[in-house]
């Protein structure tokens, strides 16, 4: 079985300013982080090349969000290869926010996803369920349609971390138990063994995003399909650093 490095994301989303981050910057230069952990922090994109001047060569960075273009007419839109320029290596795709709140699709999603990986940049592409999907015992079915927009597009899987996020725990204090996220990661990988190939199955990682908070991430991280996470609200306080930590 590869091994897939445990990976942990810090989306700060649209919160921050250069005050903040130098506190950010503070905690995290102290660590400790353990060496068996990649570590990403996604700053808004106008600070994104503060942050990477700032932050230590251990943490990589990430945007938020990005376009499927490289240049152009695209009025407020940000490129990946502008993200390299200023020294960001990720990119998150498919945010539920950007799905729910701004209203972008599977098929956008998985555009700028594949563009993003030509690009050369590592992206993470969000998936996850709404509260009403899951009680309506829909969950796999968007997931699977989610993903099913992604693999169409994506032909090289080595620099794709996925995020199950289920949208009823995004920013609402409510986490999945260990055993529901864990159910849900088995079946992406399963889906990913069927669709694509065993080997993109064994080696994607596949990471948990919803009120992960420093309390709860060690019972997570001990499930075999837990790659890692991806941590709003909690990726702004020096907890980060538990989750980071978490599997031990
Ligand atoms: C997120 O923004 O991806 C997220 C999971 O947020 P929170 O940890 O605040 O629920």
């Amino acid at each position: 079985m590869p091994d897939r490095k445990f990976f942990v994301g810090g989306n700060w989303k649209m919160n921050g300013d250069k005050k903040s981050i130098d506190e950010i910057v503070a905690f995290l230069s102290k660590g400790p982080i353990s060496a068996n952990v990649e570590v990403v922090v996604a700053p808004p994109y106008c600070y994104l090349q503060y942050s990477r001047e700032k932050l230590p060569s251990n943490i990589q960075v990430a945007a938020q969000n990005c376009y499927k273009e490289k240049e152009g007419a695209f009025t407020g839109e940000i490129s990946p290869y502008m993200i390299k320029d200023v020294g960001g290596t990720w990119v998150i795709t498919g945010h539920s926010e950007r799905r729910h709140v701004i209203g972008e699709t599977d098929e956008f999603i998985a555009q700028k996803t594949k563009f993003a990986l030509e690009a050369g940049l590592g992206v993470i592409p969000c998936v996850g369920e709404k509260l009403e999907e899951r009680e309506a015992n829909q969950t796999l079915d968007v997931i699977n349609r989610q993903m099913k927009a992604l693999a169409d597009k994506i032909t090289d899987w080595s620099r794709v971390v996925i995020a199950y996020e289920p949208v009823w725990a995004i920013g609402t204090g409510k986490t999945a138990s260990p055993e529901q996220a864990q159910e849900v990661h088995e079946k992406i990988r399963e889906w990913l063994r069927k669709t694509v190939s065993a080997d993109v199955a064994d080696r994607t990682r596949i990471i948990y995003g919803g009120s992960v908070k420093g309390s709860n991430a060690a019972e997570l991280a001990k499930k075999p399909d837990i790659d890692g996470f991806l941590v709003g609200g909690a990726s702004l306080k020096p907890e980060f650093l538990e989750i980071v930590n978490a599997q031990g």
